[in-house]
């Protein structure tokens, strides 16, 4: 056995995994496209986007070579003080893309880090304006936004928070407006948003902002919104001045079809949270974004009223330029293009799912297919997931099935050929379950 991975089983402590009873973790040695390449040799499709982050491909080399400069040009700056072309350009190319509706940049590392920072800057901007008691954050079932404290504390309580549920701050929990088929769906729906309004309605001075994944609870199995629930949302946070705070760090990037989720139903948030496709999924950064308005509210003579916030690393040289790399190449390869092909397979092969005895329900967003699994015992720690895992990975497909939802969720250079062999290979992984009573 190779030397660094006997070294790595010695020593590195992998995330979300029961160190005692896991697998040995595969060893990859390079990447290409929507391609792994392990070290014995085996190939593997990336049909998750490595979680959720490449977007043009694995080692993509425009964004490589991008990497490659900048690092030889300038590889950190403490961001206090300072200030650099990457972050520039990067900054105004996602007002841009935001219509100069959202106008300030706060960097920061990660999706959780990017949570943290909109619910500080919402929070912060109240105070600063002498408004302490408008401090309530409402946030949603199903909710997701990350691993630290103050991302856990607005996601849902679930197993993974039950041993930090004693530190986590209260939020305000309403239910989230998820498509539910059949005629009781706009029945939900309207009951969601009757709840966010009749709260509102007599709380509305003691909130400071609401937080929401947009169209898609990624992590609580892909569970996808009911159409035109955002844009009340939206309406309803404008009507009492409350700051919506869109967490587009899987969404963003073209994943839901369009750039943003938001833009499907034309909302401009006053808070959005980006990160995972920003820099193509080469590295880790984050940015939140806010309104010319929000960061108003932090000018003053008085300097204890700018935003207490800020890492190492903000607004690193070599991230940025890799997000304009990225950038880049929506526009040199039709990237929007791709994706509306990628949109169109999973569509032509939706009813081969709903025909299925074993499928309780299978849905589309944009890039984004999940397939839900009739099972007794759903959920994340369905037995099930594991063993669909792993007949994934001996057919040579990355899958990560979130309980008994599979889905996928794939980087935009996907051949049509290998998405179709994705399909086939989720279709007879049914089979496989129905046959063999798994
Ligand atoms: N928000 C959403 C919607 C996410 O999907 C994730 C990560 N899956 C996060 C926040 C946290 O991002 P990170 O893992 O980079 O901290």
């Amino acid at each position: 056995m190779n030397n660094w991975i006997e070294d790595g089983r010695n020593h590195i402590w992998h995330p979300f995994t029961q160190m005692k009873t896991a697998p040995a973790p595969l060893p990859v040695i390079r990447g290409e496209k929507e391609y792994l390449f392990l070290e014995d040799g085996t190939r593997l499709i990336d049909g998750i986007s490595s979680w959720w982050v490449t977007l043009h491909g694995h080692a993509h080399p425009k964004i490589a070579e991008a990497i490659a400069n900048q690092a030889k040009t300038l590889e950190q700056v403490i961001f206090a003080g300072f200030v650099h072309e990457p972050a520039a350009k990067l900054s105004k190319r996602l007002s841009e893309l935001w219509q100069n509706h959202l106008t300030r940049s706060f960097f920061s590392d990660d999706g959780s880090t990017a949570v943290e920072v909109a619910l500080k800057m919402s929070i912060q901007s109240r105070v600063n304006q002498g408004n302490k008691k408008r401090n309530q954050i409402i946030a949603l079932e199903h909710a997701y936004h990350g691993d630290t404290l103050g991302a856990m504390s607005v996601g849902e309580r679930s197993v993974w928070t039950a041993p930090f549920n004693s530190l986590l701050f209260e939020v305000v929990r309403m239910p989230s407006p998820v498509a539910e088929s059949g005629p009781s769906g706009e029945d939900h729906k309207q009951y969601c948003l009757d709840s966010l309004m009749s709260y509102l309605e007599f709380h509305h001075e003691s909130v400071s902002a609401i937080i929401v994944e947009p169209l898609v609870h990624g992590a609580s199995g892909m569970l996808m919104w009911a159409p035109g629930a955002l844009s009340e949302i939206r309406r309803l946070t404008s009507k009492y001045g409350i700051h919506l705070i869109a967490d587009e760090i899987m969404t963003g990037f073209g994943r839901t079809g369009k750039w943003f989720a938001c833009n499907h139903e034309n909302v401009m948030p006053d808070i959005v949270c980006l990160s995972k496709g920003l820099t193509g999924g080469f590295l880790p950064m984050s940015i939140t974004m806010c309104t010319e308005e929000i960061y108003g509210q932090f000018l003053s003579d008085d300097r204890l009223k700018a935003f207490f916030h800020g890492h190492s690393y903000t607004a690193n040289p070599i991230a940025c330029a890799a997000a304009n790399a990225s950038l880049d190449v929506f526009e040199e390869e039709r990237t929007l293009d791709k994706i509306a092909a990628i949109e169109s397979l999973h569509q032509s092969r939706l009813n081969e799912y709903q025909n299925h005895p074993l499928v309780a329900d299978a849905r589309i967003q944009g890039t984004i297919f999940a397939v839900e699994i009739k099972n007794p015992d759903g959920g994340y720690f369905s037995a099930i997931g594991p063993k669909l895992y792993d007949f994934y990975l001996e057919k040579g497909v990355l899958l990560r099935p979130l309980g008994n939802t599979v889905y996928i969720l794939p980087p935009y250079c996907i051949s049509i050929e290998n998405l179709g062999k994705i399909h086939d290979l989720i279709l007879e992984s049914l089979d496989w379950i129905l046959k063999e009573s798994v």
